[in-house]
């Protein structure tokens, strides 16, 4: 599963986690490349290494400010450049990641809507994903915070003298967020939730882990990637692809066509349950628009509409946008109908 997601509350410790973790990766990529190019006639190409972050792209903190006075006149509206900031570390990571790259993305990845995509395109081109979370109180994770303000503060004072400026930035050189900021960002963080497919395998460093014990974390994630237990991901099962805009209201398109599928689930469906569930591609096909139909296997006893209902209203959840991909495009209707389907599959597989 070679994609890394790093998440954690802002300055706690995600920067500091990714870079030892990036550490670790490169000295067990080296040694693993030494051992099999003495021992394997034929070694597999070795994997590449990326460390993607709001850094590594030059996003600056200010985009997760919502008040309305860091937002500069021309901003379309409050999150706006967050979203871009997300479209463009959608890119980033979207532009290396293959079963062969490893892609450790450090950030707040505080949207669990955001994991959910960054899961699918993982398993888009054939790959896994796993969460890092970095643990820290609140009251520590805030300290930190106030005291790159205070430093930025003396940056400022300094900046009459001579050579003090450059002398203060050299110190730490990473921005402090607006307190209003920080706290906000607080407030909307979403735990990873372990029992959902997105967000595990979890692994979990809290401030206080030595380094035995981080490197005993960072153990199970190679092995979970890169050792032999880890898993072969079939591609293209409940992933989210976009196309341009079918037309039409995307919240009405998808409302509509999940709605479809359930409704045929429950009319097909055999009375003693299990079995598999057949589905045109398209809500009422014409000639020759027909195409494979999706496939639903579903598990051993009958399922309800509550239990269906459910699972509906999660995809929704998930795909109701407002997390940055707009600009890439909308799902078309029957991207949609297969997404769900791949979907219900995973959601079935898991509790089945
Ligand atoms: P984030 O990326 O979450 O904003 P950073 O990794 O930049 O947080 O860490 C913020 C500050 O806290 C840095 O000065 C870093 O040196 C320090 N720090 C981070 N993690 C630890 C830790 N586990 N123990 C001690 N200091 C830490
Ligand atoms: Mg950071």
């Amino acid at each position: 599963m070679p994609l890394i997601i790093v998440t954690g509350l802002p300055t706690s410790g995600k920067t500091t986690r990714a870079a030892q973790l990036h550490a670790y990766f490169a000295s067990r990529l080296q040694s693993q490349a030494q051992s099999q190019s003495t021992s394997l006639s034929n070694p597999p190409p070795p994997y590449r290494l990326h460390l993607i972050s709001d850094a590594t792209l030059s996003i600056s903190r200010a985009v997760y400010d919502l008040s309305p006075a860091a937002l500069p006149a021309h901003v379309r509206s409050a999150n706006a450049s967050e979203k871009d900031a997300r479209a463009a570390l959608y890119a980033a990571v979207k532009r290396v990641l293959s079963p062969r790259d490893i892609v450790i993305l450090d950030g707040l990845n505080y949207i669990k809507g955001w994991r959910y995509q960054l899961f699918c395109e993982a398993k888009n081109v054939g790959t896994g994903c796993c969460v890092l979370q970095v643990g820290c109180g609140v009251e520590r994770a805030k300290g930190v915070n106030e005291a790159r303000l205070r430093r930025r503060e003396k940056g400022r004072e300094g900046q009459g003298g001579e050579g003090k400026e450059e002398e203060a930035r050299e110190d730490d050189r990473e921005e402090p967020y607006e307190p209003a900021n920080w706290e906000n960002l607080v407030f909307r963080y979403e735990e990873p939730n372990p029992m959902t497919r997105w967000d595990s395998p979890l692994f979990t460093l809290i401030w206080e882990d030595d380094e035995t014990q981080t490197r005993a974390v960072f153990d199970k994630i190679w092995d979970a990637i890169a050792g032999d237990g880890r898993k072969v991901v079939k591609p293209n099962q409940s992933t989210v692809q976009r196309d341009k805009d079918p037309g039409g209201d995307y919240l009405y398109v998808l409302e509509r066509e999940t709605q479809d599928i359930v409704k045929r689930i429950l009319e097909r469906q055999s009375d003693e349950g299990g079995g598999e569930v057949s589905l045109p591609r398209v809500n009422n096909p014409g000639e020759g628009e027909r195409g494979e139909d999706l496939v639903v296997e579903l598990p051993g006893k009958k399922v309800g509409l509550p239990q269906l209902q459910r699972y509906r209203r999660a995809f929704v959840a998930l795909n109701r946008g407002g997390i940055g991909l707009e600009a890439v495009g909308k799902l078309a209707a029957g991207r949609l109908r297969e997404s769900f389907v791949g979907y219900l599959n995973d959601a079935f597989e898991k509790d089945g």
